[in-house]
């Protein structure tokens, strides 16, 4: 009996040996290999800077025109203060920002009022651009007395050689001051708009007589190598 059983432990493990693995599930084998054949996914890599020439090109800055290059003060950049261009004569038949100096410390002034002095070809070159120290310093004005001096704070202030009362600008002149305005509407942010005549803000001057405003104020709109046609 004992070896009998023992002979039906051997025939059974036997079997068991013989016993073929089940099939193996094809899906779960198309699964695996798919598996292994789809590579992995690349880490991210890092992204180079996007160059200048993919980023949005900034508007262009016009190059200052030739004769604009001396209109910007030395050593200082130009102040945020200035929101209004007042233009005026000087009710003289000669002058200068020298002669015009002298005057205003006479008064009492500390110096030349205007920040600019378009001559009229008597005492500087017709059309000559003379900057002032008012100019140079990015200092306030004394050209334009209002009761809470908003003018003389806020506003540059450009002087025409001559009497425009009696007379009329020099064609010189009018281009020199079409190109002054151009450059300072352009630099200081100030709308066309903003040029005024002296006059326009106090009722008791004559100044600037006969010149057009609302010509400069066309001018002042347009690029600075536009062509002036008085
Ligand atoms: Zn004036």
């Amino acid at each position: 009996m004992r070896a009998w059983s023992l002979g039906l432990l051997a025939l059974g493990m036997v079997v068991l040996a013989c016993t073929p693995e089940p099939a193996p599930d094809p899906i779960r084998v198309r699964n695996k290999v798919t598996q292994k054949q789809t590579p992995r996914p690349a880490p991210p890599r890092p992204q180079p800077p996007p160059s200048r020439q993919t980023l949005a090109a900034p508007a262009p800055v016009p190059a200052p025109a030739p004769w604009e290059r001396a209109w910007y003060p030395r050593g200082c950049r130009i102040s945020s203060r200035w929101t209004t261009i007042v233009v005026h004569h000087s009710a003289t038949s000669t002058g200068s920002a020298a002669v015009f100096d002298r005057s205003h410390r006479a008064r009492g002034w500390d110096e030349l009022g205007y920040h600019f002095v378009i001559g009229n070809g008597t005492t500087t070159p017709d059309g000559f651009v003379e900057v002032g120290n008012r100019w140079t310093k990015q200092k306030h004005g004394a050209h334009c007395k209002t009761p809470n001096n908003y003018y003389n704070d806020h506003g540059i202030g450009i002087c025409l050689v001559g009497d425009f009362t009696s007379g009329r600008p020099t064609r010189a002149q009018m281009e020199s001051l079409a190109k002054l305005v151009r450059f300072l509407c352009r630099e200081c942010r100030i709308s066309p708009s903003q040029v005024v005549g002296h006059s326009q803000v106090t009722q008791r001057t004559a100044c600037p007589g006969c010149l057009s405003i609302a010509w400069v104020q066309r001018q002042a709109a347009l690029p600075a190598t536009a062509s002036v046609v008085p």
